[in-house]
């Protein structure tokens, strides 16, 4: 097999590139491990920045998403048992979030992907990226029990961090940022309203809590677990009386319960791979960078790089010129890390660290203070959480 761009993933950042890509008249080819129905029913992200928004309208990809989507105009911080809402259009000129899975996000690619773009194999497992440094680079790839190879002019591994793309890049090239947080997110679907219309951010002695949704009717809860939890150390009734406590208020607020339908634990990572880039062979999304969840950052960045290496692409057939692929990793590395910062505070800010101090306790309880006193504070949250510009 051949073509231009050999794409490894068909999470969110593999899928939307070959949309891109389709829609710039550059062919691609998409290696999927899984199959159809799994992919679209991984749960994970929720919150779509602005800049997401605007990149899938202006892809085609947003008919469905401007129907079901939830426009969030801000967000709720809850502390000391009071409730303080950061107005997002109001402190950054108009800008806000979507509240759309990415199950959905995926579905909605995929099913384009299928009727009008280039080949997306199913159950078709990269095994390794082959001759990064030359003009031809290619995929070895598994699929219906035979070993093939995919040749290609670029190849992006959008596979993850698990993947197989970044090893290819020579560990004398590489540098890695990495820390790991000593607790987790016990994540919870429940076929319940939202007890809130926004999503709540809740900072208690006990640890952190979020309210969020994935439509009027699918709640989507999280509890700071400690590290290495097993989701079914909670029982259902344990985890409602749990999150009732750490969203408690003092004016008599009251969360619903409803049937859990879906639990599990994510780990906490802040990770970044550098270079994104080697010779032929471009990495994007998770593949070269994680995120804790706290900040809804880990899509919106799998979204700026294909961003980024499709308009490089673009430049480069029109004008002949490499210029902004020899710049993509700096150009998307500037975003990262800004996600990156971001990510962090937001973590530091409302988790419980265990071993924490009396000290340090009581500067976290000074920076929510902060941000809930300030304009330029509130603007800062704001402006990060709605999102960078693609650049
Ligand atoms: C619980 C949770 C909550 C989150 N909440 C948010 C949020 O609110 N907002 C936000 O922006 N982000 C959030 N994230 C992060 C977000 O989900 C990820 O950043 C996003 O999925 C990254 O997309 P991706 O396409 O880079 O990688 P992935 O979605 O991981 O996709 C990679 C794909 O590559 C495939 N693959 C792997 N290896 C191979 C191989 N060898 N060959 C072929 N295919 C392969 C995988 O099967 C997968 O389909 C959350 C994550 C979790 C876990």
């Amino acid at each position: 097999m051949r073509t231009t761009v050999g794409i490894i993933g068909a999470g969110p950042a593999g899928l939307l590139l070959a949309r891109l890509l389709h829609n710039a008249g550059i062919e691609s080819v998409v290696l999927e491990s899984r199959d159809r129905a799994y992919v679209e029913r991984r749960q994970r992200a929720g919150i779509l920045e602005q800049g997401t928004v605007d990149v899938l309208r202006a892809a085609g990809a947003a008919a469905r998403m401007d129907r079901e989507g939830l426009r969030h105009d801000g967000i709720e911080l809850r502390f000391d048992r009071r409730r303080h809402r950061i107005d997002f259009p109001a402190l950054t000129a108009g800008r806000s979030v979507m509240v759309y899975a990415q199950t959905e996000v995926c579905k909605d690619l995929i099913a384009l992907q299928l009727k009008e773009g280039g080949p997306l194999l199913f159950e078709a497992e990269a095994l390794a990226v082959e001759g990064a440094e030359s003009e031809r680079p290619c995929v070895r790839f598994r699929y219906e029990g035979r070993e093939d190879v995919l040749e290609c002019d670029y190849v992006v591994g959008c596979d993850g961090f698990w993947g197989v793309s970044r090893p290819a890049v020579p560990a004398a090239l590489s540098r890695v940022f990495e820390r790991t947080y000593p607790f987790g997110w016990l994540g919870v679907l429940a076929d319940v309203p939202p007890s809130h219309d926004e999503l709540v951010y809740a900072h208690h002695d006990r640890g952190f809590a979020l309210l969020s949704m994935r439509s009027p009717s699918v709640s989507r809860l999280y509890l700071q677990v400690p590290e290495g939890t097993d989701a079914e150390d909670w029982s259902d009734d344990e985890i409602w009386a749990e999150l009732e406590q750490r969203f408690e208020t003092a004016d008599g607020w009251r969360l619903e319960r409803g049937p859990i339908t879906q639990k599990s634990v994510t780990p906490m990572r802040s990770f970044v791979h550098e270079p994104m880039r080697h010779g032929r062979l471009f990495l994007a999304g998770d593949a070269a960078h994680i995120v804790p969840p706290t900040g809804a950052k880990g899509l919106n960045l799998a979204v700026g790089d294909v961003v980024t290496f499709a308009r490089a692409l673009t430049y480069q057939k029109e004008t002949g010129s490499t210029e902004l692929l020899d710049a993509y990793s700096e150009t998307c590395l500037r975003r990262v890390w800004q996600a990156e910062r971001f990510s962090y505070d937001m973590t530091t800010l409302l988790h419980r660290a265990p071993g924490a101090t009396p000290f340090e306790e009581r500067l976290q309880l000074a920076r929510l203070a902060r941000i809930t006193s300030s304009r330029a504070a509130e603007t800062d949250l704001a402006e990060a959480y709605t999102g960078f510009p693609h650049d």
